[in-house]
């Protein structure tokens, strides 16, 4: 295998031979959302033109068909993440609604006051608000499992978080801040030991490498369509069945019901009680081609690129005597965020913005990791399939330039 095995992925993805302000694109930016290759593209508009209407209700031909297109993308999301079965996989509207759901659904009827839900310092916002509302609402406690400055995981203390009284683990699989990858087999193992579920925020990890929730041995998995080249509106919520079917629903309406009556509502088996309304079946249906995309390409594929890209521009921009880069934790998925000692994040965006250079500048919905850190943001830089050796080098020159204007 070359050093760069998906060096023809780029053409794929029509966006990138779109020139911006006339010239090429380095796209650094997938870790906030995937680009979208032309198979998800072609499928969506292929639902819409020829194969729209809803799900679970009409007694006609095209109903029926995307019904069948509907399920059988449940099937493509189990298949992927290695679910036992269709019915543990409940479409939403991304991460951030699947741990709404548990939050809500899970946390009313299992939270009692006194209770302790763990988090990590690393988490996203959308890990912990939702978190926090329901502690509020019932008199639990949030707390989090420290970070080391290098951006692991620190475990040396974890006999004092994991008490008996955590009752709800909830830690991202891969910070969308540091890149580190948390061994998540291991939390599942300690939760466990106390009594208590773990819920993963796979959002960063599902487009990097591969999960198997079986494996893992997780209570609920969590990712969103557009961060593994799928569409936007659609996420998934995994769960195991025997903690689904104890949960009560979390929205009502159509399709979540067995049956309704004024004096009192039966509701509908797992998945579907989770699943109110019309849901976003083209969502379902691209997110269902975008994984088959990813299974065309292939993991070790995958993982060989991503790593091949991150070692090289670690390297070069290592190189660079202003730069300090935040989170170099020996296990990482594509992500390199740094700061240019002196000069402020989003000033330095912006003026790799001006170099068509992509990237993310700020705080990236993990304050309270910025407060750990003691820094205000990041300039952060994430790879994916499409990127080349050659965006690495119009990345170091973007860098170049901005520590020749600010510094
Ligand atoms: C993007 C992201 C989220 C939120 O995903 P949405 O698609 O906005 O719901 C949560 N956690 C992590 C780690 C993320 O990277």
């Amino acid at each position: 295998m070359s050093e760069f095995p998906l060096s023809k992925a780029r053409v794929d993805f029509p966006l990138l031979t779109n020139r911006v302000r006339g010239k090429n694109l380095v796209y650094l930016d997938s870790a906030a959302s995937g680009l979208k290759p032309w198979p998800v593209i072609e499928r969506v508009g292929h639902f819409l033109t020829y194969q729209t209407s809803n799900v679970h209700r009409g007694a006609h031909f095209l109903s029926d068909q995307a019904t069948v297109a509907y399920e059988q993308a449940r099937q493509k999301v189990a298949e992927f993440i290695h679910a036992p079965s269709p019915s543990s996989v409940i479409f939403t509207r991304g991460t951030t609604e699947s741990i709404n759901l548990v939050a809500q659904a899970w946390g009313r009827a299992n939270l009692k006051k006194g209770d302790v839900i763990l988090l990590t310092e690393m988490e996203h916002h959308s890990n912990i608000v939702p978190w926090q509302m329901i502690a509020k609402e019932i008199g639990a406690e949030v707390r989090a499992l420290p970070v080391k400055p290098n951006g692991d995981l620190d475990l040396s203390r974890a006999d004092d978080f994991f008490t008996p009284n955590v009752k709800m683990v909830a830690v991202t699989h891969a910070s969308n801040t540091l890149g580190t990858i948390n061994d998540v087999a291991l939390l599942a193992q300690k939760a466990h030991a106390v009594g208590a579920l773990i819920l993963v925020d796979g959002a960063q990890m599902i487009a990097n490498h591969p999960v198997d929730v079986q494996k893992l041995d997780v209570d609920f998995y969590a990712f969103s369509g557009h961060k593994i080249f799928g569409p936007y509106g659609i996420g998934v919520l995994y769960g195991k069945k025997d903690v689904l079917d104890a949960m009560g629903p979390y929205q009502g309406g159509g399709s979540m019901i067995s049956e309704v009556a004024f004096a009192g509502t039966t509701y509908h088996d797992v998945p579907f009680r989770f699943e109110a309304g019309t849901p976003n079946i083209e969502g379902a249906v691209g997110l269902a081609t975008a994984l088959e995309y990813v299974q065309k390409l292939g993991w070790p594929a995958i993982e060989a690129h991503e790593k091949a890209l991150l070692d090289l521009a670690t390297q070069k921009l290592s190189e660079i005597p202003e730069v300090e880069l935040v989170g170099t934790s020996a296990n990482k998925v594509a992500i390199l965020s740094f700061n240019l000692k002196g000069a402020h994040p989003s000033d330095v965006g912006q003026i790799m913005d001006q170099e068509n250079v992509a990237v993310r500048a700020g705080h990236h919905c993990t304050q309270p990791l910025m407060k750990v850190l003691g820094i205000t943001g990041t300039v952060r830089a994430s790879f994916s399939v499409f990127n080349s050796a050659a965006d690495v080098e119009q990345l170091v020159k973007a860098v170049i330039k901005a520590k020749e204007m600010l510094l």
